[in-house]
């Protein structure tokens, strides 16, 4: 479904995050008092407009109260971003993520109310470090703190096995959702699928099991 979403601050961060839900068809304003950015842009977004942002009446008079979502990504300025999420929460957008440039802004961001909070270089960090300590794991979702869903790669140890064989839900009480094999994805395996060396495994699971997993099962 089409969102309307408000992007405020166009930093490296803001700008990638307002040309890919653009690209992906949903209605993005774009705001920052940086002309030059604003500039660029204006190709890339519903409506690019230069105003500051921690301007109550700025934003009421650009329709804010209209959208659904906000993202704050105003860099540094901790001041302008804090405030800017307490002025959004005030005219009443639904949700509002922030970029936060360290644990403490994070905090000060939650308490006044923003729904997500997002580290970038700090999520980013932990992601590389987790593909540089694991070979197997290629990718990886958090889906809270207990469980999350990983991508693996089969090895000669699974390679020519069905999923009935290795039984991975009784062993490792992980589920496997998804086989990926070059460009086709199989969104529902069968118990008789048999496993291709170098097949994706989609698996879902509790952190520890998926961790046996990867260290024994596969
Ligand atoms: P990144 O680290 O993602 O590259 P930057 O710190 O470079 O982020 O960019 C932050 C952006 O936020 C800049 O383009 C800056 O002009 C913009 N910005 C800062 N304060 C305000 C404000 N009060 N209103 C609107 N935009 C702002």
């Amino acid at each position: 479904m089409k969102k309307q979403v408000v992007v405020i601050g166009l930093g490296r961060f803001g700008t990638s995050v307002c040309k890919e839900l653009y690209r992906l068809g949903h209605e993005v304003l774009a705001i920052d008092t940086n002309v030059d950015r604003v500039d660029y842009l204006r190709d890339y977004s519903s409506h690019a407009v230069v105003a500051n942002a921690t301007d109550e009446s700025e934003l009421k008079s650009l329709g804010v109260r209209n959208f659904d979502h906000a993202i704050v990504a105003i860099g540094d300025n901790l001041q302008a971003s804090v405030l800017c999420t307490l002025m959004l929460k005030e005219i009443g957008i639904a949700k509002i993520w922030v970029k936060a440039r360290d644990l403490q802004h994070q905090k000060i961001l939650e308490k006044v109310g923003a729904d997500k909070v997002i580290q970038p270089e700090n999520e980013m960090g932990i992601r590389v470090a987790q593909h540089m300590h694991s070979d197997k794991i290629i990718d990886y979702i958090d889906l809270s703190n207990e469980y999350s869903i990983i991508e693996l790669v089969a090895s000669a140890k699974v390679a020519d096995k069905t999923l009935n064989q290795l039984n991975f839900r009784e062993k490792y009480k992980c589920i496997v959702l998804a086989i990926k094999r070059q460009e086709e994805v199989d969104i529902a395996p069968l118990p008789n699928d048999q496993l291709q060396l170098g097949d994706i495994l989609i698996v879902m699971g509790h952190r520890n099991d998926l961790k046996r997993l990867e260290d024994r099962g596969i």
